[in-house]
């Protein structure tokens, strides 16, 4: 192939580098005996009724398009789950069904962003959202965040980093890599300094039913943010339904009706059996997803405990998702370096914390996707190989 055509593809996707999650992923694969602490996603299946009920109306006929916002009665149903869970009145109108939290990100930031608009992005983040900025031709401003406020953003950072281009603020708590929830009163100040600089907010919310001891709270409910705030959820990691892909973004109509759009015309809808099984979750018992959501608290705690044991590594306590992201720095700054010594060397993979943004140089983002006695051999393993280290 001439690499002329080859020059002449795309630059903002040429551009755009593979994650190293899939890279530590591919050589935990080619590790014999690891155990993968890489994987951002549920290692339960979905619950059985769940899947009985999608099948069920699959073979009733529920295998066609559906509306671009989504299966009408999913959407009434989100409308009372939101109502229920939050308290918040979002009517089914301003709630469109999305191509899971994906395809939330990327038709609100579509919708969004103008060539050169600036997006700030409190760091360590999900490296995805690089990639849905460059799509929509915006630039991410990093706001660095800190391990000793838990890595929780910062209101005064982020209003240093506005400048004139300054459009949207995305924020995630629980926020996957570090597992920091930002508490109500941090969300007062982010609102005031949204509200100030005129900032659309993008609030990633897909962790929202995984929290341990802390209260959620949303920046939707504060002053002045409902008008400017786009809300993202999803099925994926509370109902342990990532492959169904579905989820759903809600917020002010003039914004959801644009973004229509973005979704009519890039998927159509989200899948017609996937919107089924998100309806059946909603209606099921929820008993399993409790019972899962207490397995991850459970083995967060577990991780938090055994690496705050470890001499050299720093650990902040996870207060929601199922991630923890200790600092290493007592074993040199390079991330990359140490992920890729530890699956070599002690055969537990994890993701190095350069990936997440320069706060997380140093640290490492550990997954709690697989049960506790493999876990605890991970542990093991972790805390021979920092011995061997330091000796
Ligand atoms: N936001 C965050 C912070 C995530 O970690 C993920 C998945 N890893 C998503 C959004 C998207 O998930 P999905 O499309 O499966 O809903």
């Amino acid at each position: 192939m001439s690499t002329e055509l080859k020059d002449r593809l795309a630059r903002r996707v040429r551009e755009l580098r593979y994650s190293v999650i899939r890279e530590m992923m591919q050589r935990a694969a080619e590790t014999p005996d690891v155990v993968s602490l890489s994987i951002g996603e549920p290692d339960f299946i979905t619950p059985a009724a769940v899947t009985r009920a999608a099948l069920a109306d699959a073979l009733q006929g529920h295998t066609h398009y559906t509306a671009s916002q989504g299966d009408p009665e999913l959407r009434a149903a989100i409308s009372a789950d939101i109502k229920a869970h939050q308290g918040l009145s979002v009517p089914a109108e301003r709630v469109l069904v999305t191509h899971g939290g994906m395809g939330g990100l990327t038709a609100a930031l579509r919708t969004l962003l103008e060539e050169g608009d600036e997006v700030l992005l409190p760091e360590p983040h999900f490296p995805d959202y690089l990639a849905h900025i460059a799509f929509a031709g915006g630039r991410p401003v990093h706001v660095p965040t800190r391990f000793t406020d838990g890595f929780v953003p910062r209101p005064e950072a982020i209003a240093a980093a506005v400048t004139g281009r300054s459009k949207v603020l995305i924020l995630n708590s629980p926020c996957n890599p570090t597992g920091a929830v930002i508490p109500g009163a941090v969300l007062d100040e982010i609102a005031r300094v949204a509200v100030a600089a005129d900032l659309f907010v993008i609030s990633d919310e897909v962790y929202d039913r995984l929290i341990y001891d802390v209260p959620f709270e949303s920046i939707v409910t504060r002053p002045g943010m409902a008008e400017r705030t786009v809300v993202i959820k999803s099925f994926s990691k509370s109902c342990a339904m990532t492959g169904w892909r579905v989820g759903y973004a809600f917020g002010p109509g003039y914004l959801m009706e644009q973004m229509l759009k973005v979704v009519n015309y890039s998927t159509s809808c989200a899948s017609s059996v996937g919107q089924r099984a998100a309806l059946a979750a909603l209606r099921a018992d929820p008993a399993p997803f409790a019972a899962m959501a207490e397995a991850f608290k459970e083995r967060v705690d577990y991780l938090y405990a055994r690496l705050s044991a470890m001499p050299g590594v720093r650990v902040s306590r996870p207060r929601g998702a199922f991630y923890i992201f200790p600092d290493f720095s007592a074993f040199g700054r390079d991330s990359r370096a140490l992920a890729f010594e530890l699956v070599d060397k002690a055969r537990v993979a994890t993701v190095p914390g350069y990936a997440f943004g320069p706060s997380g140089e140093s640290c490492l983002r550990l997954a709690a996707t697989v049960d506790i006695t493999r876990l605890a051999t991970a542990m093991d393993r972790v805390a021979a190989f920092l011995a061997s280290r330091q000796a």
